[in-house]
């Protein structure tokens, strides 16, 4: 049956993933941003779509639209720019969350939160377990995303307790792909489109520390999976690709998937950046029946076409 869906941040790079897929499969989507992050290029090809609706809106101001599911992404990934206008961080998320929620509840719509492995911090346990409190510095700079993102989960619990809402919690590891802005400042991006251009490769610290990359793909349908779950199944689930590496093997498996002659140069790691990271997926595996499928040299090579054509088209 054909539903209606509400994606927050749905021109993004992972809403605009989203909305491309669940159009793809019939249904209505209604995609909501203000392009801070996102950008209309990203969702051009579904804009004559007869059953997409764009809207421009800020999360922070409440609005009422008609929906059976909402998927609430809206929010800075980056840390240049989540860091950018830190207030607006936390209040997106958590004004957001309340927001949205209160559509949920005035529908009686299903709402799934994306949140974060951020909830983590810098973790003293690996890999990281669901049921882990995290440790998160509540006064660094990460914190504005990191316990907005907290908070947003509390707020989902509570609407559920209090209200009877029917949410869904995922926990997103670091994802990468086709339409990641290439200058946010993420790892992926930044390798990539330094090792096409030949520049530097921008090594933060040491490049020791670890991060576990899952494919864009792999990432959506664990979060439609998790969509579908039966009421009551609410997560946090953890959804992410446990094969980890260390910041020197990106940048080295970069430059050989692009050929380069690219250098790499290192720079201050920043303030409060997780050591390592890495998930354990086997709430994933039980409840969703998922795991990734897509090895990270296959991800790569498609990620990097897609930064390729990019490239070239800005001259
Ligand atoms: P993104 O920056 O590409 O997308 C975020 C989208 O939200 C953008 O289109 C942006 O314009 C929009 N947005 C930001 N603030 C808004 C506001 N106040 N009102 C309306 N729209 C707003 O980032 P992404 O990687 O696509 O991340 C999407 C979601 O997934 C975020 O909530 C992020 O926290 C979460 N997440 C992503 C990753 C990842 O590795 N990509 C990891 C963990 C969690
Ligand atoms: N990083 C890096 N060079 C860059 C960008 C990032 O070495 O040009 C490092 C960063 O310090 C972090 C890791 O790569 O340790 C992942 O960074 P990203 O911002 O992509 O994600 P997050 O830190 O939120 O996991």
């Amino acid at each position: 049956m054909k539903k209606r869906i509400l994606v927050t941040g749905g021109a993004g790079f992972l809403g605009s993933h989203l909305c491309r897929r669940l159009l793809n499969e019939g249904n209505e989507v209604i995609c909501l941003d203000n392009f801070f992050t996102g950008a209309k290029e990203n969702i051009l090809d579904l804009v004559p779509h007869p059953y997409f609706e764009l809207v421009r809106h800020d999360v922070q101001e409440p609005i009422l639209l008609e929906v059976d599911e909402i998927y609430n992404l809206a929010c800075p990934a980056s840390p240049p720019y989540y860091q950018f206008d830190p207030v607006a961080t936390t209040r997106t998320s958590v004004l957001g969350a309340i927001n949205m929620l209160d559509i949920a509840r005035k529908c009686k719509a299903k709402i799934l939160q994306a949140s974060t492995s951020e909830v983590y911090g810098d973790p003293e346990v690996h890999p990281q377990p669901e049921s882990y409190r995290g440790n998160v510095s509540t006064t660094g700079i990460r914190a504005c995303y990191d316990e907005g993102k907290r908070c947003a989960e509390t707020l989902f619990f509570d609407y559920q307790r209090q209200y009877g809402v029917e949410i869904k919690i995922v926990r997103i590891f670091n994802t990468y792909g086709p339409y990641m802005n290439p200058y946010d400042g993420r790892v992926v991006s930044n390798f990539i489109v330094q090792s096409l251009k030949g520049e530097d490769i921008t090594i933060y610290g040491d490049g020791k520390q670890t991060r576990s990359f899952q494919y864009v793909d792999d990432l959506i349908e664990g979060m439609i999976r998790l969509m579908n779950t039966k009421d009551g199944f609410t997560g946090p689930v953890n959804i992410g690709n446990p094969n980890e590496f260390t910041m020197i093997e990106l940048a080295q498996k970069v430059i050989r998937l692009t050929d380069s002659k690219s250098k790499l140069i290192y720079m201050p790691l920043p303030e409060d950046d997780p050591l390592q990271r890495q998930p354990i997926i086997e709430l994933a595996k039980k409840e969703l029946d998922w795991e990734p499928i897509i090895k990270l040299e296959d991800g790569l090579k498609k990620t990097i076409e897609y930064f390729d054509k990019l490239i070239k088209k800005e001259g």
